[in-house]
Parts: structure tokens; sequence; C-alpha cells
């Protein structure tokens, strides 16, 4: 029988080819120990660059000459926007960070500096290899969605709560889990 073995269910599919080329070439490039096949490839791909600051934040343009007129976060108005500011130290991503660890029975008053510490701080905790499989899913969920409330105000100027950002977190960790994982029998309640 044919098997394809590099995708989670055995089952061959294009996405998967696509998921392995990608992950093949980050992780020879940059010895990427993050990558998680429960986790989109595009949201795989974005925390990576969010590590290493690749990701379009004001800092990060304004270094590579781009004309921006506030270099401000428009999330707080406060602190010029960083990959670390956005992600890990704003009022918002505070508040989200202090949900999601509380939803997932972490310390709440563990405060991340970086999106490499967050990842790191689940491998460097007691607990299966499943359960920090799980935790990373739903951390990469949280960058992702912090990234998405970002953008709502940057370009349609919508400021969305911290509680429908926790919510959005949530719904898409159990959907990547529902369907990707063998946790197919999971159920939204549960
Ligand atoms: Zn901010």
């Amino acid at each position: 029988m044919w098997v394809w073995k590099s995708d989670c269910n055995n089952s061959f599919n294009v996405a998967a080819v696509r998921d392995q080329v990608i992950k093949r070439s980050i992780c020879v490039e940059d010895k990427w120990l993050f990558w998680n096949c429960w986790v989109p490839s595009k949201v795989n791909l974005f925390v990576w660059r969010s590590v290493l600051n690749r990701i379009p934040v004001k800092e990060e343009l304004i270094k590579r000459g781009v004309c921006i007129q506030n270099p401000l976060c428009l999330i707080c108005e406060d602190q010029a926007e960083s990959v670390e500011h956005l992600v890990c130290k704003c009022t918002l991503s505070k508040f989200i960070w202090w949900n999601i660890l509380d939803w997932v029975k972490l310390p709440v008053d563990v405060e991340f500096g970086s999106c490499k510490e967050a990842l790191e701080f689940i491998e460097g905790r007691k607990g299966s290899k499943v359960w920090k499989k799980v935790i990373n899913l739903i951390f990469q969920s949280s960058m992702w969605h912090i990234w998405k409330a970002r953008n709502e105000k940057e370009f349609n100027g919508v400021l969305l709560s911290g509680n429908v950002v926790v919510e959005d977190i949530k719904a898409d960790a159990y959907l990547w889990l529902k369907s990707r994982s063998k946790f197919d029998k999971l159920d939204w309640g549960r």
C-alpha cells in the first residue's frame, strides 16, 4: 500500500506537499524548531518571520527606508510599533496573553519579551509532547490574531476589543486542532 508519511494523517494531497517544501526550506536555512503541522503554513510562516523581525511593522519599514509619518503603534498610540511591542508588550497584546495563559492554565504573570521567548517558554515547561504541540498551536493562533487585529486598525480604522480577539484565537485553535490533528472527535463544548 502506498502511504504519504509526511502528512499527520498519512493521506496525500497537494497542500501537504507544499507544507513539506516550505517546512524543509525553513528548517534547512534557519533551523526553525517551532514548525507545527497542526497550524496552517501561512501562520507558521508568519510566526517564523515575526521571530526574524521580518513582518512589516512600522519600525522595520522605517529601517528599510520607507517613509512613515507616525511611527507609533496605532493600538496604544504610546510606543513605537516594533514586532516585540506589537505582539508582546502592547496593552492589547498583554490583555490577550493574560487571557490565553489563564485559559490554558499557565501562570498569568509571565511577560514575554519576544515571540521567540513565548515559543521557548512552552518548550521549557514540564508536559507531554502533545500538550506542548497544542499550546504551541494556541500561541501561534494568538500571534496571528494580534497581527490581524493590528491590520484591522491600520487599514480599516477598527479597534477590536481584546475579548473579541481572544474568542477568535480560541475559535481558530479549535478549528485547526479539529481539522489538522488526530483530535478530530474534539467538540467545541469540551
Ligand atoms: Zn501598542
